[in-house]
Order: C-alpha cells, then sequence, then structure tokens
C-alpha cells in the first residue's frame, strides 16, 4: 500500500498533468455532428435507446426492403427516430409503396456511415489504408477481426483462417519497422469452450491458436488475448500462461493479455499474472480496460442470482482501474503497461505513475479505440505520449454486434464521461477522484422465495468439488436399498437393477421392488398416519420442507453426482435439477404457509372463512428424466397441504428416490407420511391408483399412462367415498419458430441446447423447428455444423455436452423412428463417427423437408431427435406450430414486435419462451405445464399448484345472539 505522502504527491501530478491534458484538447478539433447527438440522446431516453440498439442489431438481416421499412415502422412508432433527416423522411413516407426502394438503400447507407465511424474498414487492404491515415498522424494500431462467438468447429476454423490471412497480410515488424499487433478474440477459435471443462476448452483453443502464435512470431507481429464475458475468462487466462510457456514461446516478448478493472478480483487476478510473467522470465504487455459487457455481466449475475463479479458503481470501477495502475507500473519490468481508456483522469494517472517510474515511450503506451475521442488522441500525440489505437475490422455481421457494445458503452451509467465519441468533457470535474458511494444497507427479506443459484462452474473450488462428488458417488455404487414402509426398511418381493447408461456394466444399485402386499402395507400405513398429519399447523409441515431442502443443499453436489451416473445428465443437468428440488421444497413451504392462512369475510353477525382442508393419501408417480425435481416436487405438494403419500419413483432411476427418501427419514417426517414404493409402474402402479382409499393422484409422465390414470381416477371403485384428483403432467411436441429476421447467432445455440440437451428426454425439449422465409438455407447448415461439433460421450466428463439415451429400449426406440422417418423426410446429419462402444448412445437427428402430419412432427419421439419444416409467413409457422395435440412448451426467435405479439397471443403452448430456450423453467419465476394433451392440472412450480390437492370449505357462522353481535360497531 502507498504511504499517504507518496499517494498525495501522485494526486498532485495527476492533476497538473490532467490538466495540461485537458487544455490540450480544447486545441484539438474533433467532428462532432449527428451521432454525437444520437448518443446525447439516448442517454437521456431509454427507450428511444433500447429502439435504436435493436434496430441496428437487426438490421444487417435485413436484406429485403420491404422488411427493413416494416421493422422501422414497428421499432419506432412511439419513439422519434434517431436519423438524420432524410432518413426521417424515409419512415413517414414509408406507407407509400413508392417509398420503400428509396428510404431502404438510405437507411442502410446510414448506418454504414455509422459503421464506418468505429470501424476501420470492411476488408484487410481498407484497414491497413486506415492504419496507414492513422501512423501518418503519429499513432501506432491494433488490428482486431471482429469475431463474436462462433457456434461450430467449421466457423471456428474459418476464424483461425481468417487471422492467418490476417497475418500473411501484414507488412513484417522486423528490421526495424514498426511492429504491427493483432488483437486475438479467443471465443471464436473454439465452438466447444465450456466454463466447467477448462481443460478441455483450453486444448481445443490453444491447437487453433499455436499456428497463428507461430505465423505472428515469425511475421515479426505482436498479438494481445482480448479479454471477453466473466464466464471464459479462466479459460483465457489460461491458455495464455500454457503457450506462452511452451518451449516454443517461453521467450517471446511480444505477447499480451487485457484486463478488466470492472471485475472486483481485478487486483489480485494482475498480481497472479504479475507472478507468473516473473516464473517465466519474459516480460508480456498487459492492456488494462475497464470492461465492455458491464450490463451482461450484471444481468447474467441478477438473473442465476449469482455474486456479481463487476463492480456496482462507476467510481468503484475507476477505483479499481487506479489501483490496478499502481501495481502495473510499479512492475514495468515483467508487464508492459498498456492503458486501454478514455478516462482524462486514469490518462492522468497513467502519466504521473510512468513519470514517478521514470519509464520512457517504449515502455508504456495509451491506447484508444478507433472512432472515439478523437480530441484526446490528438492531445495524446501532440504532449508526446505513446498512442495505439485499436481498430477493428471485418464483415458487417459480426461489425454491428461490435457497433452495438461501442454504443452501448457510449450510453450507460458506468462508462458515461469516459468515452466520448466526438468531444471529451472539459470541465476539470473530470479529474476529481472517484469518490466512492455510500451503500445502504439492506437486509434481505428471509421469507421471500429466491430460487436455489445453479453451479456457475466458473470457480476451480466448484468444479474441484464436483468431480470430488462423482468420485464419492462411485465408491458407493452397488448398495441395496429397500422399500420403506412407517419409516421402517422392508424387503420387496424383487429386485430392480439400476445400471448407468453410459456404462452398462456398472450397476449403480439394487432397490427394492413392490408386490401387492407392501403396497397394500404402505396404502395402510398412509391412511393411519393421515389424521395426525394434517392436524399439524402447516407451519409445522413447511418446517418438515425446509429442513429436508437444507439436508439437500447441504449433499447438493452428491445428489448431482448421482444423476450424473444414473441418469446420464450433464454436470449443468443433474445440478439444475437438485436446484429445482430444492427450490420446489421451499416454494411449496411457503406457498402452504399462505394457503392455510382462511380467507375472512366478516359482515355484522356473518363471519365466513374459506380454508382448505388435506383430501387424504396421495399417490405420487414419477418419470425418470428429472429423477429427483419432479419427484420431490409433487412429494412435497402432496405432504405439505396434509395429506400423506406414497411414493413410487421411475423403475429407471430408482437410487436417487431412494436417497431422497433418506433426507426425508433423516429430516424427522413422521411414520406413515411418507412411504417410499417401487415397483413395476403397470402392476403396483396401476393396482394402487385403482384402490377407493387414494385421494389424489400426482402423475408426470407419457401420455398413455398419463390418459390410463386419468380413467382410473373417474372410475369409482367399491368402498370410494370422494372423487379422485388426477393431476397429469404429460408430454409435448414441442416447436421452435425461427423467424426471417431471427438472430442466428443466438437462434443456433438456443435450438441446440432446447433440442440436444440431455439428450432431448425431457418434456420441454424441441422436437421441431420451424423456420419462416429465406434464412433456411443459412439456419440448417450452420444448426447442421454445430450439431456435428457437439461433443458426445459419457457425461463424467463435462465437456462431452450429449450424453446417452436412458436405457437399451429407449436407444432401440428412438432408433426405430429414426430408421421410420427416413422414409419419408431427409435425415441431414450422419451416424456419428465418436460414437462410445459402450453405453446407449444415438447420434442426434435432424431432418428436414418434413411434411406437417408425418409422425416425425406429430409424436413424441423423447430423445435426440428434431423435424424441421418451412413456413413461407410468419402466421403459417404459427398454424404449423399448432398443429399437434401438445400444447406444453413453445418458443420464437424474431426480432419483429408484432410478430412476438401475435406468437403471444396465438401460439399454443403453456410454457412459451420469446428469443431464448424453451427448456430451463425456473420454479416460481416461470410455472411449469401445459395444456391439450400435454396434460390437466395447474403449473407445477406456480401460486394456485397446491390448492389441486386441497378440498375447500367455506365455514359461516351467524354471531347473532338475540339481537347481539359482537362486532356491530364494525357495520
Ligand atoms: P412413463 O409414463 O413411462 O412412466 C412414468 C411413471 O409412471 C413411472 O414411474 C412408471 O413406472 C409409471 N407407470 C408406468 N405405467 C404405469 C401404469 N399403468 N400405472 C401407473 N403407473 C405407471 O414416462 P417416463 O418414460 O418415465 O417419462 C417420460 C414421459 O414423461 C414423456 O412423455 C415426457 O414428456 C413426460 N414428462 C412430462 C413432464 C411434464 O411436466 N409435462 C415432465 C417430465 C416428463
Amino acid at each position: 500500500m502507498q504511504s499517504t505522502h507518496a499517494r498525495t504527491g501522485l494526486e498532485t501530478r495527476i492533476q497538473a498533468l490532467g490538466g495540461r491534458l485537458l487544455a490540450e484538447t480544447t486545441r484539438a478539433a474533433a467532428d462532432s455532428g449527428w451521432l454525437d447527438a444520437l448518443i446525447e440522446r439516448s442517454i437521456q431516453d431509454n427507450a428511444f435507446r433500447t429502439q435504436t440498439l435493436r434496430f441496428i442489431d437487426v438490421l444487417p438481416v435485413l436484406q429485403d426492403d420491404a422488411l427493413l421499412v416494416a421493422h422501422l415502422k414497428e421499432y419506432f412508432s412511439d419513439v422519434e427516430l434517431p436519423w438524420p433527416a432524410f432518413s426521417h423522411w424515409s419512415l413517414r413516407h414509408s406507407g407509400a409503396p413508392w417509398a420503400t426502394p428509396i428510404a431502404a438503400p438510405l437507411i442502410r447507407a446510414t448506418l454504414r456511415g455509422l459503421s464506418r465511424r468505429f470501424m476501420g474498414g470492411n476488408t484487410l487492404p481498407r484497414a491497413l489504408d486506415t492504419i496507414a491515415r492513422l501512423r501518418s498522424r503519429g499513432m501506432h494500431c491494433i488490428l482486431d477481426l471482429l469475431g463474436e462467438a462462433v457456434v461450430s468447429e467449421r466457423e471456428a476454423a474459418a476464424y483461425q483462417q481468417a487471422y492467418l490471412d490476417l497475418l500473411a497480410g501484414l507488412h513484417s515488424g522486423e528490421n526495424g519497422a514498426e511492429r504491427p499487433e493483432v488483437s486475438l478474440k479467443l471465443t471464436s477459435l473454439s465452438s466447444r469452450i465450456n466454463p466447467a471443462d477448462p481443460r478441455g476448452s483450453v486444448t481445443a483453443i490453444k491447437e487453433r491458436l499455436r499456428p497463428i502464435l507461430a505465423a505472428a512470431r515469425d511475421r515479426g507481429a505482436a498479438v494481445t488475448f482480448d479479454m471477453e464475458h466473466f464466464d471464459v475468462r479462466h479459460i483465457v487466462l489460461r491458455c495464455f500462461r500454457e503457450l506462452l510457456m511452451e518451449d516454443a514461446l517461453r521467450d517471446w516478448p511480444h505477447a499480451g493479455i487485457a484486463m478488466q478493472a470492472y471485475l472486483r478480483d481485478a487486483p489480485e487476478c494482475l498480481q497472479g499474472l504479475i507472478d507468473w510473467a516473473v516464473a517465466r522470465g519474459t516480460p508480456v504487455k498487459v492492456r488494462l480496460v475497464r470492461g465492455a459487457y458491464w450490463d451482461m455481466e450484471t444481468i447474467t449475475a441478477h438473473q442465476n442470482g449469482w455474486p456479481l463479479p463487476v463492480w456496482t458503481h462507476k467510481a468503484e470501477t475507476d477505483r479499481c482501474f487506479e489501483s490496478c495502475l499502481e501495481r502495473l507500473f510499479a512492475r514495468h519490468a515483467v508487464v508492459t503497461p498498456a492503458v486501454a481508456t478514455h478516462n482524462v483522469r486514469s490518462l492522468a494517472c497513467a502519466m504521473a505513475l510512468a513519470e514517478r517510474h521514470g519509464l520512457a515511450a517504449g515502455d508504456y503506451e495509451f491506447q484508444m479505440l478507433y472512432g472515439m475521442a478523437d480530441d484526446l488522441k490528438q492531445a495524446l500525440v501532440a504532449l508526446d505520449y505513446p498512442l495505439s489505437v485499436y481498430v477493428p475490422y471485418g464483415e458487417t455481421l459480426p461489425g454491428m454486434a461490435y457497433l452495438v457494445r461501442r454504443l452501448l458503452e457510449n450510453t450507460s451509467g458506468q462508462t458515461i464521461m469516459d468515452t466520448g465519441v466526438g468531444r471529451v468533457e472539459r470541465d476539470a470535474r473530470v479529474l476529481i477522484q472517484p469518490v466512492l458511494p455510500v451503500k445502504p444497507k439492506v437486509a434481505p427479506d428471509r421469507r421471500a422465495f429466491r430460487n436455489q443459484p445453479l453451479r456457475r462452474f466458473v470457480a476451480a473450488a466448484e468444479r474441484t468439488a464436483f468431480r470430488a462428488a462423482i468420485r464419492a458417488v462411485r465408491g458407493e455404487l452397488g448398495h441395496d436399498y429397500p422399500l420403506v414402509i412407517d419409516n421402517a426398511p422392508l424387503a420387496g418381493e424383487e429386485r430392480i437393477t439400476s445400471i448407468n447408461p453410459a456404462r452398462p456394466d456398472q450397476v449403480i444399485g439394487t432397490v427394492a421392488s413392490a408386490g401387492r402386499q407392501q403396497a397394500e402395507q404402505a396404502l395402510a400405513a398412509a391412511r393411519a398416519a393421515f389424521p395426525a398429519w394434517r392436524a399439524l399447523p402447516a407451519d409445522a409441515r413447511a418446517g418438515y420442507l425446509r429442513r429436508i431442502a437444507a439436508l439437500l443443499v447441504e449433499q447438493r453436489d452428491h445428489f448431482a453426482a448421482w444423476q450424473v451416473l444414473e441418469a446420464g445428465k450433464h454436470w449443468c443437468e443433474a445440478d439444475a435439477d437438485v436446484c429445482e428440488a430444492v427450490d420446489f421444497l421451499n416454494y411449496y413451504a411457503l406457498q402452504a404457509q399462505r394457503l392455510a392462512a382462511a380467507t375472512v369475510v366478516e359482515l355484522g353477525g356473518e363471519h365466513n372463512a374459506v380454508y382448505p382442508r388435506p383430501r387424504g393419501v396421495g399417490l405420487v408417480i414419477a418419470p425418470w428424466n428429472f429423477p429427483l425435481a419432479i419427484l420431490t416436487g409433487m412429494l412435497s405438494a402432496t405432504i405439505v397441504t396434509g395429506n400423506t403419500a406414497i411414493l413410487k419413483p421411475s423403475s429407471l432411476t430408482p437410487v436417487i428416490a431412494a436417497r431422497l427418501m433418506e433426507l426425508v427419514r433423516q429430516a424427522g417426517v413422521p411414520p406413515g407420511v411418507v412411504n417410499f414404493l417401487p415397483g413395476p409402474g403397470s402392476e403396483t402402479g396401476a393396482w394402487l391408483a385403482a384402490q377407493p382409499d387414494i385421494a389424489i393422484i400426482a402423475f408426470t409422465g407419457s401420455r398413455e399412462v398419463g390418459m390410463q390414470l386419468i380413467q382410473a381416477g373417474a372410475q369409482p371403485v367399491p368402498g370410494q367415498t370422494h372423487i379422485k384428483r388426477v393431476i397429469a403432467e404429460l408430454g409435448g411436441k414441442n416447436a421452435i419458430i425461427i423467424d426471417d429476421d431471427a438472430d442466428l447467432d443466438a437462434a443456433i445455440p438456443g435450438v441446440l441446447q432446447s433440442a440436444f440437451g440431455f439428450q432431448g428426454q425431457k418434456c420441454s425439449a424441441a422436437s421441431r423447428v420451424i423456420v419462416v422465409g429465406g434464412i433456411y438455407t443459412a439456419f440448417i447448415e450452420r444448426l447442421c455444423a454445430a450439431t456435428a461439433s457437439l461433443a458426445i460421450g459419457d457425461p463424467r466428463d463435462p465437456g462431452r455436452l450429449l450424453g446417452p439415451v436412458i436405457d437399451a429400449a429407449a436407444q432401440q426406440r428412438i432408433a426405430a423412428a429414426i430408421e421410420r422417418g427416413k422414409a419419408t423426410a431427409r435425415l441431414l446429419t450422419p451416424v456419428r463417427e465418436d460414437l462410445p462402444a459402450n453405453g446407449y448412445y444415438l447420434s442426434p437427428a435432424i431432418f428436414t423437408d418434413v411434411a406437417p402430419d408425418d409422425p416425425l412432427a406429430q409424436e413424441e419421439i423423447f430423445g435426440p431427435v428434431l423435424a424441421v419444416l418451412r413456413a413461407d409467413t410468419f402466421e403459417q409457422a404459427i398454424e404449423l406450430a399448432n398443429n399437434t395435440r401438445y400444447a406444453l412448451t413453445g418458443g420464437v426467435y424474431s426480432r419483429r414486435p408484432l410478430h412476438l405479439d401475435h406468437a403471444r397471443s396465438a401460439f399454443q403452448a403453456g410454457n412459451l419462451y420469446l428469443n431464448r430456450k424453451i427448456t430451463g423453467a425456473l420454479v416460481s419465476r416461470q410455472p411449469f405445464g401445459g395444456f391439450r394433451l400435454s396434460g390437466m392440472g395447474s403449473k407445477a412450480g406456480g401460486p394456485d399448484y397446491l390448492r389441486q390437492f386441497t378440498d375447500t370449505v367455506c365455514v359461516t357462522e351467524n354471531t347473532l345472539r338475540r339481537g347481539f353481535a359482537p362486532d356491530v360497531r364494525d357495520v
């Protein structure tokens, strides 16, 4: 830490040097113009900012003039247009058919002008011209080949080639010529980057990077690794360190990496890099930036309940930037400082530090973005400071994403004042030391429901813990689990053997299977426990659920690891299932307490109370695909409302269920309240469903079995005194519509996850994609390439996104459906050569030219099979989407406001998702469930779900006695 004296001295120099810089900027000429006006208005008017950024985002795909004008009208119907007068004119006249061919090219030209402002050209020769121009003005340059995340290995290979071409096209930096510098975005070099699998991700990226770095070294060029979003920081850092420690590169002094000061742990991260650079023995360049993904990092963390990786206040980022600067300049011999900022105070701080440490121009540099803060650039050059300009170039499409990011940066609360597209703020206030905000302490509301945050797997500790849990579970395989009736273990008539679908020779465990006699026993136990359990206050029952939830949280990795091995789930899917189970327990606990409070209506002389009453014994029958979450959800809803339960899990995942039963007992749930009864569904399950004492059947599973249970529920049997309540959540044939203006960079990963996540074995999975109009070919090509890039294999390895299907029967059934499909549609995907020999693996299948009534478009296959249909218009796409017997989930990727509105009202789906994947509903936020043949009942994880497990009674009391009523004064 600096002494106060040293700090004061530094501060004095910051003010002096900053003042000089400001004075110099007043002499510098900068052109402002309509772009500044646009940015100014965006800062003032949020609606305008949103619509403008959205419009710029969609524009490059609008090849058709009429489509472009239609978007323009929809985006700016309520907001005044940002464009120069001629475009404004075009909107006013865009209703007229003659105006469209005039308006569209004008708008495109305007946008091209805007992108030219921030990009150095769309080809390398153009970019080199820009560089030559900047050099003549005394500035060095860094070339940035624009590239966003890639969706397939084919695209990643193309980016690698583009980098190689770029390096080949540069003038060599040897023999005293200026050394060219290139920025590298690592996410464009592999489609297999996965935060949970840094080792696999790093291996894949390094393979593509090695030739690039070798070429850079040969050409005498320098490279800097860009830093992108937080989820991949550990991967970028690891690539950098590992590659530059390799023999071929260890003594190469022309590599650098960006560090982001908006990250809370930036100083520690920088220190780690410094220590590593010392060990390496050759210096590296460190480009210190604030960071360009602040909005996204903040939103992602908030949505997922993760700790915020970035600072909340701009002043905190500013402080952190200065503290990193001090660290950097102090160790300039090992880390060459590259100070990338447009913030005048930060620049002055770096100048003061350079002065203090006696650095010459070649020992450090400033970096600024092309098209921004031009007056500052001129001032720096005039004052003889070393300046490099970051010049992005590339195709319009990836370019637009860059442009949106720059505009976002210029108009967001985090960065205003730092950027300055035109002139910088010349007021001396920009030099004031950042003042940290006083943050009010807000006590968390303990009673509010919060979703259990998923594992992010960015921290090494999380990954290590998960691996350890898998190891621990492997040590527990092969155990035998009993039935549990009245909290006592009981042998069954037979045993169910549960196996690992990725390694069928591995037995997960054996579980007792109940026959008729044990089913009778379980029923008797549940009946006997009912009176005492229903008499408990709702708070007490909710307390049991919370205890189970707490136990589950303690062992969350362990429970997830069981799913990896017993169900073949990817780490993230397994973790999500455990989190959902925890959510159901906590959410239903809270809801049950709310429900139990009677609704009272008082009138003078009359007291009315409406309250729920438990029904009796509930039969819970669960599927295997969410082996913990769905089981826990239906069970907890049954018992928290005062019913007792018989729990029949799927015979394919009985060990996870047996583990849950252990938690139920550990939580102290009284005997007979939950009776664990695995067994053959068609025998034990069906027999129980027909018993007169069963008051509730809570079922999730296939349509066939669901319909049988609904029928059984409707058929009174001798001794039955009530109508059974059947809650049935069934299958789906879910569609995603890809509109002709969809963002394919988002839509392809969304479709991949929806269709092939957990091998398509989710009721919510996408099994149909309906593509509108001219985007079809591009979509299909990219989707197939992306599918071919999905790594397949044992889900114990988190790099394998595709695992096995649940068992041999499923494998055969799905393979047969694919075989039948070939007769009526075109199979686009080949059989994968990398399918593991052992285990129930299948190649993901994408069919095209599928007729709307083809079984591929109508029947639930429940595996990695996707049917692609074409539609001419969005309206027709909606009709096709609705053309099944199901209505569970659905999705739309579109950037057209009217189409999204149309989908909201016309798309038949219980859960509709716009511009995101269609799986992964969260308890409370996205109550889940369908209609039509997808099920009956209120949505799971929603506010009215629990009512179904109760009868509602209303008690009215006449409180009048001989003309006297206690509450007469209230009348
Ligand atoms: P399944 O219908 O084969 O089995 C579900 C459960 O019912 C199992 O426990 C099984 O043993 C039992 N069962 C089977 N026959 C029975 C009978 N005659 N009487 C009583 N019980 C019987 O379904 P599955 O293969 O386990 O799960 C996949 C299906 O579940 C898919 O159709 C999927 O769409 C659906 N699903 C729906 C939801 C939803 O929320 N809508 C969620 C998950 C799964």
